[in-house]
């Protein structure tokens, strides 16, 4: 049997050790790039403005070095600030960047929280020279958002009649905490220093959770919602939104890239507080051309963008909003698969209902009567209702293709209900939503649209499990977009990595 040194001593021995600093950002290595671009290649004097130290007060840690280390700490998975200033104590590499600088958590936290406008500009300049490296296609981009918790509590959610039910139910244990205690009391029962130290803080955490309540409520109008409808507001964070992730409803906010298809650069991030990522696309295109008119990259004028979104974005306004840029839009509807039954017949819609404006009823394609039903409000919007009989429609032979119930058709009890919204026109034919399902029921589009995946989940792939980012730890759009956007730039330096030593070889 071979005979191998043991290694064990060795295990958790600490060493005195003459370290020079320089030698440990090793070349082709992302700490020596950033290292030797940040500042330099890439222009942060905006940081500069926010100093007022020039003739009092004390020194300043430079913003250089806090960027250094953030971008560092998060290439490395540490997302908070006091993982990253224990990166700076124990890291070599980090105190390499840093200059061994001490370097206090509340600093780092403070410069992280307190620049979103600035890391802003910063991704812009990152792009600037992703640009200069040729890293840019300009082409086709494709855009997804990633669904975080941030630092905010799921149940300090509701509508305003929802929170005041909530405080109420708060007053009332508060209410009835106080008169147990009172009893006990009275009856002479011995209340021990634990069981008092006890009653002192739950009736300090009722009281406290009953002022943030009733402060909040005092002040807030409820948020509405596209259809006129009450959304959600939150006590801790009342810019994050309720979103449906695939962990379930979650508190936080949707991190939004925009990747060009060439290096998966990205070329837009945003982080938004609403549930649906879809109604941001116009403002998305319009962050994506001045970021990259900004970065000085000039798109060939006879090439036409091409914008592949997921089906999150599918509306007539999003499609509008491209044409109206110039930008080809390929966007499947979400419905589509719905719209076919298991045979790939064409499922009804409210077009292939005939109305009967005299008798005010509607005709099926199988030539059975709908009768109206009233009119009843859904989401603040109205519409007229009509309705088949349960009979009808169990001998119906086209009863696959009129409903979307998963219901058997021995199994239903009431007939295919109808909905025709009042004041608006139909999506008839011709529509640009129309256009665009007819586009992508081709295998030409089919082959374009598959290109998204390739281009936009590995940006997030990179994220959320390289980088480690599961959620965002600050409060507020505006930290939170910062916090975004220096994921974002992270991702952007690591795709400069490589072009970056080819150029330096070269040199
Ligand atoms: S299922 Fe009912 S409403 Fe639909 S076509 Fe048949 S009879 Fe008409």
């Amino acid at each position: 049997m071979p005979r191998y040194k043991d290694t064990d001593a060795s295990a958790g021995q600490g060493y005195f050790l003459p370290v020079n600093l320089r030698n440990q950002l090793l070349p082709g290595t992302f700490e020596h790039m950033l290292n030797e671009i940040i500042g330099t290649k890439i222009d942060i004097s905006i940081f500069d403005k926010k100093y007022k130290n020039d003739l009092t007060g004390a020194s300043a840690i430079p913003p250089v070095i806090l960027l250094k280390l953030v971008i560092y700490g998060y290439s490395k998975g540490q997302n908070s600030s006091r993982k990253i200033c224990k990166l700076n104590q124990e890291n070599m590499v980090a105190k390499a960047l840093t200059g061994d600088m001490d370097i206090h958590w509340t600093t780092i936290a403070d410069f992280i929280s307190s620049n979103g406008e600035e890391f802003k500009e910063i991704f812009v300049k990152v792009l600037m020279y992703c640009n200069e490296l040729g890293l840019i296609g300009g082409e086709t981009f494709a855009t997804d958002g990633l669904r975080l918790p941030s630092n905010a509590s799921l149940e300090n959610s509701g509508t305003k009649a929802q929170l005041e039910k909530r405080l109420g139910v708060y007053r009332k244990m508060a209410e009835k905490h106080l008169t147990r205690h009172l009893k006990k009391d009275e009856s002479g029962e011995t209340v021990t220093e634990d069981e008092q130290k006890r009653f002192e803080k739950r009736q300090r955490h009722l009281n406290q959770q009953i002022a943030k309540l009733d402060n909040f409520i005092s002040n807030m109008e409820d948020k509405k919602g596209k259809e006129g409808q009450a959304l959600q507001s939150n006590v801790t964070d009342n810019e994050s939104a309720m979103i449906h992730s695939s962990k379930g409803f979650i508190q936080g906010y949707i991190g939004i890239a925009v990747a060009d298809e060439k290096n998966q650069v990205i070329v837009n991030a945003e982080a938004v507080g609403t549930a649906n990522e879809g109604e941001h696309l116009a403002g998305l295109l319009d962050g994506t051309i001045k970021n990259l008119d900004e970065s000085g990259f000039i798109p060939e004028k006879e090439k036409k963008q091409t914008a592949l979104c997921d089906s999150n974005y599918f509306s007539e306004d999003n499609l509008l909003a491209c044409e109206e840029r110039g930008i080809e839009a390929i966007i499947p509807d979400v419905q589509e698969k719905r719209r076919k039954d298991a045979d790939g017949n064409k499922k009804f819609d409210v077009n292939d209902f005939k109305y009967d404006v005299a008798g005010n009823k509607c005709v099926c394609p199988n030539g059975k009567t709908l009768e109206y039903k009233g009119t009843p409000t859904l989401r603040g919007k109205e519409y007229d209702k009509y309705q088949a009989s349960a009979t009808d429609c169990k001998a119906c032979p086209l009863f696959s293709q009129c409903t979307w119930s998963e219901k058997a058709q021995i199994e239903i009890t009431q007939g295919r209900k109808l909905l025709i919204a009042k004041n608006t026109e139909p999506d008839g034919c011709g529509s640009m939503c129309n256009q665009m399902r007819e586009k992508m029921a081709t295998e030409e589009y089919q082959a374009k649209y598959s290109r998204r995946i390739q281009i936009v989940e590995p940006v997030f792939a990179n994220i959320r499990y390289c980088k480690g980012l599961d959620r965002f730890t600050l409060r507020g759009k505006k930290k939170v977009n910062g916090q975004w956007q220096l994921y974002c730039m992270v991702h952007n330096l690591g795709k400069c990595l490589n072009a970056y030593s080819e150029k330096k070889k070269c040199a």
